[in-house]
């Protein structure tokens, strides 16, 4: 059975202190109503300098997984400022983000580039949450289903089934992150529903349904249950209202 996820992207907010008030307070009003059922999955992803904090406070909650929001291509060495993925795993991460169009768009991470980071991540047996997504531009031309299926036939595509069976695909169309405009449930459900069916195209139909797509894209309390409702989104990955503990909270009683 496929995994539901609430994931959130806390991007480069929150000191260590702010990061562990919102991590407490995110526990504290979970721990009266937890998720409802076992395939529910809650994901937090700090920076990097809260990662080991919240690793401690999470410890406990079963439900409750670390992701960091990056990670380097090479296993160590001369990189100056870049984090490895053994060390995301020293400091108690499952998951990392890979792929988020910040990434791509500020930092110039192309295919190549993060098809790297994907094998390095999963050699160190953390699960990539791995984004894919058009521009604005693609949707207005007709080109999103074709840029999509670019962006996973040039990166997770090249796995081998054993290694992508261990992924989370993340569609965040680029023109709903951060913008407060969303997609509609059916503009989400008719790409959630052709990625699942290009990956069964390139593997089997049953790798397809194991797959958890999640949602990104200005995903908030009040769309998340329109939105998670569709046969096809596995839950969300959230920017902006991860950081509001409540609004949160109400998303992952939302899957
Ligand atoms: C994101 O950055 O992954 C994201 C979905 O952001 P927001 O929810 O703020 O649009």
């Amino acid at each position: 059975m496929r995994k539901r996820i609430a994931a959130g992207n806390w991007k480069m907010n929150k000191t260590i202190p702010e990061a562990v008030a919102l991590c407490n307070d995110i526990i504290n009003l979970l721990r009266d109503n937890p998720p409802l059922k076992e395939e529910h999955h809650v994901v937090v992803a700090p920076p990097f300098t809260a990662l080991t904090k919240v690793a401690e406070l999470i410890e406990p909650y079963s439900y409750m997984s670390l992701a960091a929001q990056n990670c380097y291509s090479k296993p160590k060495g001369a990189f100056t400022g870049e984090v490895s993925a053994e060390m995301l795993i020293s400091a108690g991460c499952t998951y990392v983000i890979l792929g988020h169009s910040e990434r791509r768009d500020y930092f110039i991470e192309n295919d190549d580039f993060l098809y790297e980071k994907v094998c390095m991540a999963l050699e160190n047996k953390l699960t990539p949450i791995f984004c894919c997504g058009e521009l604005l531009s693609h949707r207005s031309a007709d080109a999103h289903y074709t840029v999509v299926l670019s962006q996973l036939k040039n990166t997770l595509f090249r796995l081998n089934e054993t290694d992508f069976s261990k992924v989370v695909i993340a569609y965040e169309p680029v023109w709903a992150i951060g913008t407060g405009v969303t997609a509609t449930p059916e503009q989400a459900q008719d790409m959630h529903c052709f990625i699942r069916k290009s990956i069964g195209s390139a593997y089997n139909n049953e790798i397809g349904s194991n797959t958890s797509i999640l949602y990104g894209g200005s995903c908030n309390a009040k769309n998340a249950a329109e939105l998670f409702s569709k046969p096809d989104v596995d839950g969300g990955l959230i920017g902006g209202a991860s950081l509001i503990a409540s609004d949160f909270v109400s998303i992952i009683h939302s899957l």
